[in-house]
């Protein structure tokens, strides 16, 4: 499940690092780009897989305030955040699906303020490495191959900043 980066708590599944290296000699095998476009399917802030949406503390401060709990972050946390090892997750509903996911519309009800994992994706690190794991990725992404088609230098900024949307 996309959004549920299913990784072991030391995973760097969407992080961008590895991949700037100056040392590389050859570009990418997307390096003609990859095509996406949001449906708003939900699929990936959705289960039944449980996983996690990595948060760290200014997008928990900043989910917090989008919420009008900004003043209780105690709060906020007990209701809304798990810890995992060291890192710390978004909680989920039993039936997997993200917390904030709007079950009525399948919408992120805090879009404007969704953590990086999810403004990243499906530009992951993981999902890059091959033709093989982006076609993974797009079993359950129906955006993936369809519509904008976002280059090479557009990838890396997404990686880096998290810039686009799935609008979900
Ligand atoms: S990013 Fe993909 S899986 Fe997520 S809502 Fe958009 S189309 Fe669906
Ligand atoms: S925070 Fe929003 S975009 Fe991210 S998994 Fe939850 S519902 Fe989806």
């Amino acid at each position: 499940m996309p959004k549920h980066d299913p990784s072991s708590e030391n995973s760097d599944s969407y992080d961008s690092s590895s991949q700037d290296s100056e040392d590389r000699p050859s570009l990418p095998w997307y390096r003609a780009g990859l095509a996406f476009e949001c449906t708003g399917c939900g699929n990936c802030c959705s289960g039944p897989q449980t996983g996690f949406v990595w948060v760290d503390q200014e997008e928990i401060e900043s989910i917090a305030q989008k919420i009008g709990m900004q003043d209780d972050l105690d709060q906020f946390e007990r209701k809304f955040v798990r810890d995992v090892g060291a890192r710390r997750s978004l909680v989920e509903y039993s039936d997997g699906d993200c917390i904030f996911l709007d079950p009525k519309t399948r919408g992120c009800s805090v879009y404007e303020v969704r953590p990086k994992q999810c403004r990243t994706w499906p530009f992951w690190q993981s999902n890059l490495e091959s033709p093989s794991k982006w076609g993974q990725a797009a079993k359950s992404c129906p955006g993936c191959n369809k519509g904008k088609l976002y280059t090479l230098e557009q990838i890396g900024r997404i990686q880096d900043h998290g810039t686009s949307p799935p609008t979900s």
